[in-house]
């Protein structure tokens, strides 16, 4: 469209997806104002995915001024973009160009944590001034989640029950390598009709249990092994992101303290969760649990984080994390212990924030268990 014309978006569009576009553009309008910038120059991935729906981010920006609000992407996605975008679609491949002309007259502010130095200095360049450095500015508005994403997020949740479940009854056995359940989970969830994995799926057996992040190897896992298994499904780019410890025949007693000390911890922290706690509150709910029984070195991350079209983002669940829970958030509460040369064990639910509490989306079976 030309530069001229009165912005009529899609979003103005009374349909739902146009509605959804709209509350979202405000909010992130009202946030572009307190920071004293007329227009908006997305360019982080799933920032761009949340503002526009267009499912190729990657390969995409979004425009926001404070009438309009473009889709910004290139010839290969002429038809993709028209079919997916909430926005105005603009097809150009000099891309800083047209936003730098379309936005001439207002001060444009930037996400810094994306925009590279030589685009910063092409803007400023083009424009004549300096851009607004901005931080976590669409990131915030996306931490609480409407009725559409939850529901994608709940959905991304069951798939990785089931591909679980599935796996609990057969694959997950003594003498099969942990790359084996990775792949069968990942087989599960793309049959069940997930895009794909939320992120390179763990399963650490035995000793490999003690590494809080040891993607699935090629270790045979034996008798007497607890396996820890962290994994998720995304759907329609919302992230699951569910762990489970499952012991392979009867394990050495201390391992079967860890657990249960774990699972106290978990338990406790998920009923803490509730509007009004802040991530620093929840995270020592679990941790003075653990340091009651001598783990508090043993728990070596923070409690959680939250999850939505990024696997880690806001708000944080951490002993520095002033960020306060708000009804709509989707959060991680997984506390581990790692004790080198006998094991780990770590315990993870995808919990949503309610106005009276929260709503555990996770609904695999979390307890002791032996296969
Ligand atoms: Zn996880
Ligand atoms: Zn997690």
């Amino acid at each position: 469209m030309s530069p001229t014309t009165p912005s009529t978006t899609k979003a103005a569009v009374h349909s739902a997806e146009g509605e959804r576009a709209r509350v979202r553009l405000d909010a992130v309008r009202g946030a572009l104002q307190a920071v004293g910038a007329e227009a908006l120059l997305v360019t982080q991935s799933a920032n761009v995915r949340y503002l526009s729906n267009f499912s190729s981010p990657d390969d995409g920006r979004v425009l926001v001024t404070h009438d309009g609000a473009w889709l910004v992407t290139d010839g290969r996605y002429t038809v993709q973009a028209e079919e997916e975008s909430a926005l105005d679609v603009e097809i150009t491949r000099e891309w800083i160009e047209w936003v730098a002309a379309r936005a001439a007259d207002a001060r444009i502010a930037v996400e810094a944590e994306n925009c590279t130095l030589a685009r910063y200095e092409r803007l400023r360049e083009l424009t004549g001034r300096d851009p607004v450095a901005t931080t976590a500015l669409v990131e915030r508005v996306r931490t609480v989640k409407d009725a559409d994403e939850i529901a994608l997020l709940r959905e991304a949740a069951r798939m990785t029950d089931h591909a679980f479940a599935r796996v609990l009854d057969g694959t997950l056995r003594a003498g099969v390598r942990e790359i084996d359940v990775a792949l069968e989970l990942e087989r599960e969830m793309r049959a069940a009709g997930a895009d794909g994995i939320a992120f390179e799926f763990i399963v650490a057996s035995g000793p490999r249990s003690a590494m809080p992040h040891g993607v699935a190897s090629t270790r045979v896992i034996a008798s007497g092994d607890l396996v820890t298994l962290d994994f998720g499904a995304r759907v329609a780019g919302y992230h699951a992101d569910m762990t489970r410890a499952v012991a392979v025949g009867p394990i050495a007693p201390r391992l079967r303290e860890l657990f249960d000390a774990t699972l106290a911890a978990q338990e406790a922290a998920v009923a803490a969760i509730r509007p009004g706690i802040t991530g620093r509150e929840a995270d020592a709910v679990a941790r003075d649990l653990l340091a009651e029984r001598g783990l508090a070195d043993a728990f070596a991350h923070s409690l959680g984080h939250g999850v939505g079209l990024e696997i880690h983002e806001g708000p944080r669940l951490s002993g520095r994390s002033d960020d306060v829970l708000e009804p709509g958030m989707t959060v991680t509460v997984e506390p581990g212990v790692y004790l080198p040369d006998v094991g780990g064990v770590r315990i993870e639910d995808l919990v949503l924030v309610t106005a009276d509490g929260h709503d555990v989306l996770s609904k695999a079976p979390k307890g002791y268990r032996e296969v």
